[in-house]
């Protein structure tokens, strides 16, 4: 690879700066929530009105380049003089209109604006006046949080007050938009006793509240059900006011989180406000330690699945350090939010720079976007317009994670997926997450040729009969664990509903049929292993990187199902830890399937009853991460959409713009923390040479180091080296 010559380097730099500023113009007509792709936020605290410094963060816009920005409107704090009785003025606002006076200097610097609202909390005097508007629990006591009444969801609070509010805001300031901190009201440990709410769900239902939780319990899931349906209510209702006053373009959106089983605990249903909204502002701030930084790229493609491709979700990203503790005035380590604000570029998702409060006395953490938000303006054009390129789509359905997950969601969902997705950014091998009921249009738009059920128990005869229908047409499957167990309400099938496909079904007695038992199994822990032929012509071809070992290590815990098909490997039940004397198989040999594998027709489908992908989420032991990539690349055929060899872990995210260009985003997480918070500094790699599958290129270029590299053909393969990556690189093949 030769760098660049400066006159080369400037003229790329310039063609890259004038189609940067072409991709806009181009789309100057449409609305701005198809055309703000960089946003800001300083949370007002109560005290800010009296210490704000205005011009200070007018630069800061500037520096940023930002597009838009979040103000503090209303909600629990009123940051303008409401005339709405007990909306409470923040209190150090006294008579000064803060809001109206930050909304006038965004529009001087022709920004966009989101009203912000917090809108699900309010101050005791409020309650007092009116109790009957406020959750309450079976005992008839209000819900108090951080000292604050919730509203409830099915009262005058949200079908009056807060609309007067929207309108009032809408009407005297003319936002764009208006987003909420909190709108989703009590979650679902907090259920309402109310008279509002009895009423509202026995009118549904035909029964009364129920006073306990209990998944077996159809009236239960009724209330579930009920409790999604009204969030959508307010969706469209708050829609509807703020449109009213400030015209079709005046959206209300809430806020969401990217964390889908927080979704289902506050009754967020993604795919279905998805598909209603043009925008979605996306709370999801930071990293976790049992997701890590793919999980940005990930939530991004999930959501833009559902959603649309063309859909923006601009991203809060805190400058402030959020961990295991959270300290919201102290800068988080740059190293840690640029790769998850990278991450979160790999993923389709819009920059939206977060700050809590007026004024900081940590100034590093302005030092944080600058670079990132400028480096997005300059190469926005490459950053949106564009739809994933991946042969395997991983199924994900938020009533499974309700009714299948129920109180064990973390165990029985989170912990497959994370360690199936895991795997496979590990392998580099892209994926996309397909929701259950998206199957057949996402499966034709993108050619998936393989589906992913990482421990997806709770399916509905429809969304079985369109996974069969995939592999009938020739698509591969990959499912894990207790995968087609259940119907979509949770309920244990007779057998399998993917039986014929997997090769297995489940008798009569067996603890998976039993929700307490199974939850408890997936918690466990115990030293199992699983055992492979010991004759290599009877292993299968998926077990080829194993030849020196006849067992690997396991965790989980099986019991026998009945194979029609001779399973590729078995499981070895538990043999004590100690003391050592101890330390031998009682049952070397049991035949209970861990795997299972089975061609049907040009389709492949690997079964795995062995929950290797929720082991590889906790244990992160190799051979797990290895034996699932293999099984992925054995159903592929080994056709994959691009190669890397480079040591370490690199995300790797390809897209193809509409323009035909392929865009290979690629995240160095090559770290000592790169799997738990924070990251403290990076770690350089390279050369690192990529292979692209593509159509007809003629040149490839790096949008980081903003180098033109040379490239190689063969066939429809093309190569190019990256001398070195600090933190991420993109490389643009264009024709
Ligand atoms: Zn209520």
């Amino acid at each position: 690879m030769t760098t660049l010559s400066r006159r080369e380097l400037l003229l790329t730099s310039a063609a890259l700066a004038v189609a940067s500023r072409l991709a806009p113009a181009a789309e100057a007509r449409a609305p701005w929530h198809q055309r703000v792709l960089r946003w800001g936020q300083t949370n007002l605290t109560e005290i800010d009105p009296g210490r704000i410094d205005i011009e200070f963060w007018r630069a800061h816009w500037k520096r940023t380049r930002v597009q838009g920005v979040v103000i503090n409107a209303g909600g629990i704090a009123a940051f303008y003089p409401t005339k709405i009785p007990f909306h409470h003025r923040a209190s150090g606002l006294g008579d000064r209109d803060l809001f109206g006076e930050l909304v006038r200097v965004a529009r001087e610097d022709d920004l966009a604006v989101f009203a912000r609202m917090d809108s699900n909390r309010a101050h005791e005097d409020f309650h007092r006046a009116h109790p009957d508007w406020f959750a309450h629990d079976a005992d008839g006591k209000p819900l108090v949080v951080t000292g604050l009444y919730v509203a409830c969801v099915n009262g005058p609070y949200y079908r009056e007050y807060l609309p007067a509010v929207l309108r009032e805001i809408v009407t005297n300031y003319r936002p764009d938009g208006v987003t909420d901190n909190n709108w989703n009201g009590p979650q679902r440990h907090q259920p309402c006793y109310c008279a509002n709410c009895e009423q509202s769900f026995r009118a549904r239902a035909g029964a009364a509240l129920p006073r306990r939780v209990d998944w077996d319990d159809p009236v239960y899931r009724e209330w579930i059900l009920w409790n999604y349906a009204r969030r959508l209510e307010i969706w469209d209702e708050f829609n509807r006011v703020t449109r009213d006053a400030g015209g079709p373009d005046c959206l209300w959106v809430g806020m969401m989180s990217g964390s889908l089983n927080y979704q289902a605990r506050v009754f967020r249903d993604d795919r279905e406000v998805f598909r209603r909204t043009e925008l979605i502002m996306l709370d999801h701030q930071r990293r976790f330690d049992d997701e890590g930084f793919a999980h940005n790229a990930e939530t991004g493609l999930r959501l833009r699945s559902v959603g649309g491709w063309d859909k923006l979700i601009p991203e809060s990203m805190a400058m402030y350090h959020l961990g295991e503790h959270n300290f919201r005035l102290a800068t988080k380590p740059t190293a840690e939010a640029r790769l998850w604000v990278e991450s979160g570029f790999a993923g389709g998702i819009q920059p939206w720079w977060h700050h809590l409060g007026a004024v900081q006395e940590d100034r590093r953490m302005f030092a944080t976007a600058e670079p990132l938000w400028r480096w997005h303006e300059k190469h926005e054009r490459y950053l949106v317009g564009r739809m994933p390129i991946a042969g395997v789509g991983l199924l994900w359905s938020q009533r499974n994670m309700d009714f299948f997950g129920r109180d064990d969601a973390g165990a029985l969902v989170d912990d497959p997926w994370n360690g199936m997705s895991q795997a496979l950014v590990r392998a580099r091998i892209p994926a996309v997450p397909v929701h259950v009921d998206d199957i057949e249009r996402i499966t034709r738009e993108l050619e998936l040729k393989l589906l992913v059920l990482p421990n997806l128990a709770a399916l509905s005869d429809a969304q079985a009969a369109a996974i069969q229908q995939f592999v009938k047409a020739g698509g591969s499957l990959l499912a894990t664990g207790m995968s087609s167990l259940c119907d979509e309400a949770g309920r244990v099938r007779p057998d399998l509903a993917l039986s014929p496909l997997l090769g297995a079904s489940v008798p009569g007695e067996h603890s998976w049929r039993d929700p307490a038992r199974r939850a408890t199994q997936a918690r466990a822990w115990s030293q199992t292993y699983l055992r492979l032929p010991r004759e290599s012509a009877r292993r299968h071809e998926s077990l080829r990187g194993f030849a020196d070992t006849d067992l690997l290590a396991f965790g989980g815990t099986l019991e026998p199902l009945t194979a029609s098909v001779a399973p590729a490997v078995s499981f070895v039940p538990a043999l004590p830890l100690s003391p050592p004397e101890d330390v031998w198989m009682r049952q070397p040999e049991t035949g209970i399937p861990g795997l299972i594998c089975s061609e049907h027709g040009p389709a492949r489908v690997a079964y795995l009853p062995a929950d290797l992908d929720r082991r590889f989420a906790r244990d992160q032991l190799p051979d797990h991460g290895d034996l699932l990539a293999a099984l992925v690349r054995w159903c592929l055929r080994g056709e994959l959409p691009l190669e890397l060899d480079a040591p370490g872990l690199i995300d790797c995210r390809p897209w193809r713009t509409r323009g035909g260009d392929t865009v290979v985003h690629l995240l160095n997480l090559n770290n000592a923390n790169a799997w738990r918070t924070p990251v403290q500094e990076f770690v350089p790699v390279g050369p690192l040479r990529l292979r692209v599958r593509a159509g007809e290129v003629s040149r490839a270029v790096s949008l980081v180091n903003e180098a033109r590299l040379p490239m190689k053909r063969r066939g429809n393969w093309y190569e190019v080296e990256i001398p070195r990556i600090v933190d991420h690189e993109v490389v643009v093949f264009s024709r």
